[in-house]
């Protein structure tokens, strides 16, 4: 029986034509009217960017937050690679249908299929959007939009801008934005961290800001709020993400009421630069773009794993990507070429320092371009090696840069390492098919809502869901809510705001009068290899047992022994740190027991106990290994609730119902 709390306001009739008909059966505002509502919209990225911007083209009044000195700042500036659209731009068979069919699948089953059609659908507005914004994405010789491919997908439908799609993506974004804010109907304040949500008889309407340079605590209040905050992949401290990722916004609305759906999803990234000592604090991301061109191997036997690349010969190697899938081969999605990758280095075939890493080599496609360049003429293999290798960089250049820069080798002449790393995560505050929270008028967008990626998000669909939520799905479902709202009834003056600010200004002064002796980072870091270990690629119902007993024992040596220098009233990147682990504290918890009570492996999930082995007779050939879901116990959304205590949160279910989709066993050979 579906639980009470979590209506998912899914719209009746067929699939394909649910959202037309929600736009068509939504409240509408007049623009006289819209004028009247204030909307707080946190972060800026390109999920908060973009709705912001848009809402205010609407005539809605906007107030935008983010911590960051800029907008154009915001960790969506990081993404590489692509956004995918279902333009079918290559005529390879591309559809709405399959980019939804993709989707869903690449998220092991696990996803809310309404909300995933949806985004198929408006992904090619997207890219008509920031075209029309200027957005220079690649093109080929004619002129036509360049597409490439992407994990999970045998079609080509990512839109590109060399490795810099999230910055030029977010520079569209940012445009609107300001002349938005230029003609005075944004407010945009940067440098500001929201602290607390402020509920009013039970509705969203305000928050508690710090101002970061000067320490300075206020409050705001809107008809609705925004939460646009990104994801939470630094709680395991090295990982992709911008170092100031953070899970802040979303826990404390969670310990305001909002229900957080599916903490354990995690997506760990196949492609990034290995680990290379104790001193890193984040990790650097190889887009997955390169997996186009690049062939994963490992060497076949141990013994030659300290032996140089170029010296294992072709039959010493062990392409296993391409052995075990062979029809997605290197583009396998990323949870299972991950976990191939582990698998590898856990048979001892690892390569480069610390033997956690398997080579992504380029070898093969500089070669192939070359001859393509040569154009019939019989060159030896080191010419067509120098006519193939500018391809290669005009197509990858600033990622073989990086790449340089960090390793110091040349992925040119040798092939890059790779390991898996944290990269993104699925799970997030839950929204219904407006966007809305369980908290009435608390709406949640991009990375920081739980919607559209299951249990495995594939490879250039977060730019996708981001712009999806803030240019064409918030502007009309936030009516529906704000129709049932009289514009303005709650101002700053209402106790509410008060008592948050009193809150805020507590827990700054509980910090800075702690006077241990650990640094954040030190905690920080404990707290990230704990859950690296024990919920990370591999999880096991010991493994997280263990967490769930060090983790608020970790919490009471934070609360006891943290050491902040300076004050509130100054610049205070450690007393903002501080602020941040305190909730990756409590959060690293429910990761864990989400991760306990899901008794199954699905996508980035994968419990050790629940996988096919050898002897499964319904599994498909090859898929002893790959992760066993449970459809009949485990098909919902785990949607917790706080109950006043973190280590006993309420678990409430939404049945995850498949109109379309039959549900099947996941397979990529
Ligand atoms: C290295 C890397 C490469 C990637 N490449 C791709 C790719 O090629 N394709 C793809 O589809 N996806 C990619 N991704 C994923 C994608 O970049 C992100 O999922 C997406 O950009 C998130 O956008 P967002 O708007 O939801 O959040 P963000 O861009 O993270 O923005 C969050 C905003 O919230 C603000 N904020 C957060 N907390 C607070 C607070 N408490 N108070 C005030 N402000 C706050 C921040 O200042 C910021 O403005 C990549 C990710 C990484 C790490």
């Amino acid at each position: 029986m579906s639980d009470p709390t979590l209506n998912a306001r899914i719209p009746s009739g067929p699939l394909a034509q649910k959202w037309s008909k929600h736009k068509q059966d939504s409240k509408l505002i007049n623009p006289a009217n819209k004028r009247k509502f204030t909307v707080l919209v946190v972060g800026s990225g390109l999920a908060g960017a973009s709705a912001a911007a848009t809402l205010s083209e609407l005539g809605y009044k906007v107030k935008c937050f983010c911590f960051h000195d800029s907008p154009r700042r915001a960790h969506s500036i990081a993404a590489q690679g692509g956004i995918n659209a279902a333009k079918n731009y290559q005529n390879d068979g591309d559809s709405v249908y399959r980019l939804f069919y993709d989707t869903i699948k690449g998220g092991d089953f696990r996803a809310r299929e309404a909300n995933v059609y949806r985004l198929a659908e408006v992904s090619a507005n997207i890219i008509d959007q920031c075209v029309a914004q200027g957005v220079p994405l690649a093109r080929e010789y004619g002129g036509l939009l360049a597409n490439r491919s992407f994990g999970g997908a045998q079609v080509s439908r990512t839109f590109y801008a060399r490795g810099q799609t999230g910055q030029q993506l977010l520079l569209g974004a940012y445009s609107a934005l300001s002349k938005e804010i230029a003609r005075g109907n944004v407010q945009m304040y940067n440098r500001t961290e929201m602290l607390e949500l402020v509920l009013v008889d039970g509705h969203a309407k305000g928050i508690v800001v710090r101002n970061l340079v000067t320490g300075e605590v206020t409050s705001h209040s809107g008809d609705a709020v925004i939460l646009a905050t990104g994801g939470y992949g630094n709680a395991f401290f090295l990982s992709t993400n911008a170092m100031t990722c953070n899970v802040t916004a979303a826990w404390r609305a969670h310990k305001k009421g909002a229900y957080f759906a599916n903490p354990c999803y995690t997506q760990i990234h196949p492609t990034c630069i290995p680990v290379s000592g104790d001193y890193q604090s984040k990790l650097t991301l190889m887009s997955e773009s390169l997996r186009n061109d690049g062939r994963v191997w490992v060497p076949m036997n141990a013994a030659d794993c300290d032996k140089r690349a170029s010296d294992i010969p072709e039959e010493a190697r062990d392409y296993f990507l391409e052995r075990k899938y062979p029809s997605f081969g290197n583009l396998a999605p990323r949870d299972i070429s991950s976990r191939s990758a582990k698998e590898a280095c856990d048979e001892g075939r690892g390569v480069g320092p610390g033997k956690l890493g398997v080579y992504l080599d380029f070898a093969d496609a500089i070669l192939r371009y070359g001859k393509d360049k040569a154009g019939g003429r019989e060159l030896s293999n080191e010419e067509l090696y120098k006519l193939g290798q500018p391809v290669v960089a005009e197509k990858y250049g600033n990622l073989f840069e990086m790449y340089e820069r960090i390793t110091g080798e040349n992925a040119y002449e040798q092939p890059m390492r790779i390991y898996p790393a944290v990269h993104y995560t699925m799970g997030g505050l839950w929204v219904d098919y407006n966007l809305m929270s369980n908290v009435p008028g608390l709406h949640v967008l991009g990375e920081a809502n739980f919607s559209d990626h299951g249990a495995n998000r594939l490879g250039a669909s977060a730019l996708m869901q981001g712009l999806a939520d803030g240019y064409f799905v918030i502007p009309y479902t936030i009516a529906n809510y704000l129709a049932s709202q009289k514009p303005g009834s709650v101002t700053t003056s209402h106790p509410a705001f008060a008592q948050a600010v009193e809150e805020v200004s507590a827990r700054t002064h509980r910090f800075l009068n702690i006077k241990g002796k650990r640094s954040v980072d030190s905690l920080h870091r404990e707290l990230g290899l704990l859950l690296w270990e024990k919920c990370g690629m591999a999880r096991s119902r010991e493994g997280l047992m263990e967490a769930l007993k060090r983790i608020p024992e970790l919490r009471e040596e934070f609360w006891n022994n943290l050491h902040i220098p300076g004050s509130n009233a100054q610049f205070n990147q450690e007393l903002e740190k501080a602020g941040r682990v305190a909730d990756f504290m409590e959060f690293g918890e429910l990761m864990c027991r989400d991760a306990l009570e899901r008794e199954e492996s699905c996508g980035g999930h994968f419990r050790v106990e629940h996988q096919y082995t050898r002897e499964d007779e319904d599994a498909k050939r090859g898929q002893a290994g790959e992760a066993l879901r449970n459809d009949e116990k485990f098909a919902y959304v785990a949607a917790w609730g706080y109950s006043g205590d973190v280590s006993k949160p309420e678990l409430h279910k939404e049945p995850l119902e498949y109109e379309e989709v039959h549900l099947a066993v996941r397979s990529y050979v």
